[in-house]
């Protein structure tokens, strides 16, 4: 390994001391980590029951394996929808029921984690939250699964650090989501950091999964980046999925409806077994 990387694992004793494919994280009936990559679709925000449902009938038709849903909204702008909060997290809950899919939700606060560690199968840290380190703390302290994404202008090591104060809680099961990250382009929402998967799977066994549809902003580009991800040996993807992308309360523009989702698992499925896995 190149002084630089052996420098970049002895900053980070704990995510390097994973061996890259050794470690699967169970999420309900599906596995992150192992031999098929993990689906994770759904709403960026739950708007009401109704919605949730039939994204996640459709989701879970079209192979998905677990269902998003954010119930409290870290949006840039405090005049934007926040999310429902609670009723949000019951909803997410008759949809699990329902569906058998596992629940991936976002924290946005300390306060929430109790709470949210009820519902959630994968508790996700957005990227705005990435060095909340008294929340990655609090995270870690849950025993849960927790969904680390990268942060919005953080580098590889910023973001294996905030993964190190979650297993210096003595919790393991972190999943990476690289979701893309600022630069100077403007025509997507961000530049997706292709780079960074096979770079990470070089570094730690923490598994690695992407999430395009924030990288892109745009929903024409979701498919090509989510072959893009798999091809360079991503462990898993999340999509935002929405009966009508028009009418989102929160990005809509890059949320696929459930017929073009569906069309993504079948774009994507002979791909996974040209790279030697299955889906
Ligand atoms: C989200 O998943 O809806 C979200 C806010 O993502 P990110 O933190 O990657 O911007
Ligand atoms: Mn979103």
């Amino acid at each position: 390994m190149s002084p630089d990387l052996e420098r970049l694992r002895e900053a980070v004793p704990l995510v390097a001391a994973i061996p890259p494919g050794s470690l699967q994280i169970k999420l309900g009936e599906a596995v992150i980590g192992g031999p098929t990559p993990g689906v994770i679709a759904g709403p960026c925000a739950v708007e009401n029951l109704e919605q949730v449902l039939c994204t996640a009938r459709n989701v879970k038709a079209a192979g998905a394996h677990g269902l998003r849903g954010g119930a409290f909204k870290p949006r840039s702008s405090p005049y934007s929808f926040q999310g429902l909060g609670r009723p949000a997290l019951e909803m997410l809950a008759a949809a699990k029921i329902e569906t058998g899919l596992f629940l991936t939700i976002e924290v946005t606060d300390q306060t929430q984690v109790e709470l949210v560690a009820e519902y959630a199968d994968l508790i996700q840290i957005g990227a705005r939250n990435m060095q909340n380190f008294a929340l990655l703390r609090a995270v870690g302290r849950t025993g849960r699964p927790v969904l680390l994404k990268r942060g919005l202008s953080a580098t590889i090591q910023e973001w294996l650090q905030a993964a190190e104060y979650i297993l210096a809680e003595g919790n393991r099961q972190v999943v990476l989501c690289e979701r893309g990250i600022r630069t100077f382009e403007t025509l997507t929402r961000n530049t997706f950091d292709v780079a960074a998967i096979p770079l990470l799977r070089e570094i730690t066994g923490l598994p690695v999964i992407a999430d395009p549809s924030h990288a892109a902003g745009r929903r024409e580009l979701v498919v090509p980046l989510a072959r893009a991800a798999l091809a360079a040996g991503a462990q898993g993807l999340i999509i935002e999925v929405h009966p009508q992308p028009e009418k989102a309360l929160s990005d809509g523009p890059q949320s696929l409806n459930p017929t073009e989702f569906s069309g993504l698992m079948r774009e994507i499925t002979p791909l996974v077994g040209a790279v030697g896995r299955e889906l």
